[in-house]
């Protein structure tokens, strides 16, 4: 398996396999790869010919205070679990290369990236609305592969591609959890043995919402506040948010009528996690 740095060497690699009729899978990524990346992977190898891995930490999609400089890495590991799911190019480009001297251009939405994490994390959907296009641009992918645990910016590309007419198909793949129920995440790293532990009453509230809607409640705030009232019993964290939207809009919704997400963000000591609960259909609708 194959590893470039640059640009150019991505476009020859998949200039070849388009000449050869082979489809293109990508799955974008910031490194530090676990269970829920490799299903991304594995999905995506089982439903194309090739598969381009892109690890990057994309500087443009984190605030000022955020955690860029200690975002964990370890491009050996994350290269061997894609050569063993067998993944065929890894894009590892420097910060330099995805955005030389003078780069000025950016892709922006407004609506779906008011909402949730675009309340707290303001300028962070430009950043991945602009890293997502470009690297579409580069890989030509046929397909491409978000997961659900990043909920709205699995809503936020699925909208960017049919607005601005790309045609990739938009793969969304579900959560991967720790045994425990803990989603897997790179930042989990962060967390010390009490944070763990606390950490826990994120996916735990997450749990409790959803047998509330499965028993028939279809009030959304009677269903958010029974989840903040679970995750406020745990004195390590700090809600940013919980919140339930309308699936395609991201828009607050009362009733439980449409199909929606419930989402939450909440701070374990310093680190942010995310959470959430997917109803495509069911309940009145
Ligand atoms: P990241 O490296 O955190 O930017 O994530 C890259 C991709 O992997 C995104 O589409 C994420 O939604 C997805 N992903 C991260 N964690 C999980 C997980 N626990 N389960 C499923 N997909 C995930």
């Amino acid at each position: 398996m194959k590893i470039a740095e640059k640009i150019q060497e991505v476009r020859e690699q998949v200039k070849e396999w388009h000449k050869e009729g082979f489809t293109v899978g990508l799955v974008p990524t910031m490194g530090y790869l676990h269970e829920g990346h490799k299903s991304l992977i594995e999905r995506a190898c089982k439903e194309n010919d090739r598969v381009v891995v892109s690890v990057f930490v994309n500087p443009i999609q984190f605030g000022p205070t955020e955690d860029l400089e200690s975002y964990p890495r370890d491009l050996e590991k994350d290269s061997a679990l894609c050569e063993s799911v067998g993944a065929n190019l890894i894009f590892h480009p420097t910060p330099e290369e995805m955005y030389p001297n003078g780069f000025c251009s950016f892709v922006d939405m407004d609506v779906l990236t008011k909402e949730l994490c675009g309340l707290s994390r303001p300028t962070h959907f430009r950043g991945v609305c602009t890293v997502v296009s470009k690297l579409f641009n580069i890989v030509k992918p046929d397909r491409a592969y978000f997961g659900e645990k990043d909920a709205q910016q699995l809503a936020v590309i699925k909208r960017m591609v049919l607005d601005l007419n790309m045609d990739i198909k938009i793969i969304g793949c579900p959560i991967v959890r720790e045994s425990d129920g803990l989603a897997k995440s790179s930042r989990n790293t962060y967390l010390n043995p009490e944070e763990r532990k606390a950490a826990l009453i994120l996916s735990k509230s997450i749990k409790a919402g959803k047998i509330l809607f499965e028993q028939g409640e279809t009030d959304a705030k009677k269903l958010t506040d029974a989840m903040k009232d679970i995750i406020s019993s745990e004195p390590l964290a700090r809600i940013d948010y919980v919140k339930t939207v309308d699936l395609l809009t991201m828009q607050q919704i009362d009733k439980l009528d449409r199909p929606f997400l419930t989402a939450i963000a909440v701070y374990i000591g310093k680190t942010r996690l995310i959470d959430n609960f997917i109803v495509q259909s069911g309940g009145n609708f």
